[in-house]
């Protein structure tokens, strides 16, 4: 069991949250997410391994467009 780093008595419990992030122009919602809350305090941690996974993702999408060219005149 994890002890909440916030307010060091309460205890981080499992949780699936509703993660919500702009990213770019988009805002990105993503249902059940793995999250920790703290039984005390409230304090939302998101697993660590989720957020690894989900940054991963979003950092290094696939190319949708190819390289955009230099104009020669
Ligand atoms: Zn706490």
């Amino acid at each position: 069991m994890n002890i909440c780093p916030v307010c060091n008595s309460g205890r981080l419990q499992r949780r699936t949250m509703t993660y919500i992030e702009w990213y770019g122009k988009e805002l990105l919602v993503i249902d059940r997410m793995p999250a920790l809350v703290c039984d005390a305090c409230d304090e939302q941690v998101y697993d660590r391994n989720a957020m690894e996974t989900l940054q991963r993702l979003l950092w290094s999408p696939p190319p949708t467009k190819t390289r955009a060219t230099v104009s020669a005149k």
